[in-house]
């Protein structure tokens, strides 16, 4: 069994997402080629910026490759902020980007960056007990089509949702010391976990 997860290393929250991974005992490896997807069971598409992280998604030619390996179900892939904005086939007022997980989003939809917050919210699915949520210039997620599974909702959006293929959530589970999405991640790419967990 493929036991590693791949981290998209171009832009973004690259070590924090290693270091999570690290502390349930979960094998990465940094994704910068086409050649590094290979033999992985999941990768994760970062937050960051999402037009540089598509531009430099098609300069390396990462784009067709990733979405190969989706489609082949090779691959589950997880996009936080950013990452979930390439992920949606629709994209607010501009054109979809990898077009992987039946979603509409619409980029800042909670204003400038001082604008970004902490809250916490109960998602059943991941943990029995509420988890800490951080939003930075989050896009919020408008409708998830009918293979999508709706995990969080808050107010008028939606913040975290999955298909078979794909997890995607507008908030950093990196960024806060909670561990339960990568344990969930990892789970539902069947990764197996050494050593001991570090809560
Ligand atoms: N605002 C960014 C974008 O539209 C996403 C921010 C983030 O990933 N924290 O790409």
């Amino acid at each position: 069994m493929a036991s590693a997860i791949g981290i998209l290393d171009l832009q973004g929250d690259v070590i924090e997402h290693i270091a999570h991974f690290e502390s349930i005992g979960v094998s990465t490896r940094r994704v910068k080629a086409p050649a590094d997807l290979s033999g992985l069971s999941g990768l994760v598409i970062p937050g960051g910026e999402s037009t540089c992280l598509w531009r430099l998604l098609r300069l390396f030619e990462l784009d067709r490759a990733i979405a190969d390996a989706v489609g082949q179900q090779k691959i589950k892939v997880w996009g936080t902020c950013a990452g979930a904005i390439l992920l949606a086939t629709r994209i607010r007022n501009e054109p979809a980007k990898l077009g992987l997980l039946d979603i509409e989003v619409a980029r800042n939809a909670f204003g400038s960056q001082l604008d970004s917050f902490h809250s916490r919210a109960l998602i059943p699915k991941i943990s029995d007990r509420e988890v800490p949520l951080t939003f930075i210039r989050a896009p919020k997620i408008l409708q998830a089509g009918k293979d999508v599974e709706v995990l969080l909702a808050v107010d008028d959006y939606i913040a975290m949702v999955e298909s078979t293929a794909a997890l995607a959530t507008i908030f950093h589970p990196e960024m806060t010391p909670c561990l339960a999405f990568h344990r969930y991640f990892a789970r539902k790419c069947g990764v197996q976990r050494s050593g001991t967990d570090r809560v």
